[in-house]
């Protein structure tokens, strides 16, 4: 099942996607009133999903989606955004030849924060910041969502933590990593677009093996896949979870494929007008066009 996060008559409402993915039904018109997909994670149990997807496909009046203004399916996160840095070899050995450094061994995960204003939905327009940096780049991750507070979770429990999954686009001011600083770099206004929507996590089997992409303006650039990560969401929420606890809701962004502007030679990087299309198997698709703004 499909969720998605929208403005629909002047309000900010949660709703089901149909299957024909072109149509969305409001869940408080199926009885269920959850005010924020935050609400309807925190609140919500595998039957109450169950219900909500099989009321759902018999309901009669759905809405078209032409009719309403995607938002990010977790506008507000419940936290920063915990990021993994380097989490695929090619990336990694990518990164170092671009900072021209000597490729190093991955022996233990790179966690980090980003920091988030408020995530932009699909069709959202990504500030270029052009007035002060001439670096933004892109990312395209899985991102995993928490389904119940996390906590000494162990490896063979995470699953049963994960409530679905969305494509994040881990946008960066690459020259803002001084000293190898990622809060700044990772945390400017308008950098986490998020969508389009989320898939529950029933829907995609575990590990998620899902074809990843990137392409700028039609150009590709990134074409991985989630099986290449280094720390899966195993390791990674049950190594985090042993010294602190992850609550429901938060959204973990779980590393860029190789393919970034870093890493090209020579480097290219974002600019206004450029649209930025990322794509994942079984979720879909999350475009945004970079504007000075
Ligand atoms: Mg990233």
């Amino acid at each position: 099942m499909k969720l998605l996060t929208c403005r629909f008559q002047g309000k900010e409402i949660v709703a089901v996607l149909t299957p024909d993915e072109r149509h969305m039904i409001p869940l408080s018109d199926l009885g269920y009133q959850y005010e924020t997909m935050n609400d309807l994670i925190r609140q919500s149990s595998p039957l109450v999903l169950q219900e909500i997807r099989r009321t759902a496909l018999q309901w009669p009046a759905a809405v078209e989606l032409q009719e309403v203004q995607l938002m990010a399916p977790i506008p507000h996160p419940v936290r920063d955004i915990v990021c993994m840095g380097l989490n695929y070899r090619a990336h990694a050995d990518e990164m170092s030849a671009a900072l021209k450094e000597r490729p190093t061994e991955r022996i233990w995960p790179i966690f980090f924060g980003k920091a988030v204003d408020y995530c932009r939905g699909t069709g959202e327009d990504i500030p270029s910041h052009s007035d002060f940096i001439s670096t933004l780049d892109y990312e395209c991750e899985l991102g995993a969502i928490l389904w119940k507070d996390a906590r000494k979770v162990p490896p063979e429990k995470v699953s049963e933590y994960i409530f679905g999954y969305t494509i994040l686009n881990d946008i960066t001011g690459r020259e803002l990593s001084r000293h190898k600083q990622n809060y700044f770099m990772k945390s400017l206004d308008g950098s986490c677009p998020l969508g389009p929507w989320i898939v529950t996590a029933d829907e995609i089997s575990y590990p998620p093996q899902l074809a990843i992409r990137l392409s700028v303006n039609g150009e590709p650039r990134q074409n991985g896949n989630t099986r290449d990560m280094i720390f899966d969401i195993t390791q990674i929420v049950s190594e985090l979870s042993r010294g602190m606890t992850l609550p429901a809701g938060t959204i973990i962004a779980t590393g860029s494929p190789t393919g970034i502007g870093f890493g090209m030679d020579p480097p290219v990087f974002l600019k206004d007008g450029d649209v930025v299309t990322c794509e994942i198997e079984g979720i879909g698709v999350l475009v945004n066009t970079v504007r000075d703004i």
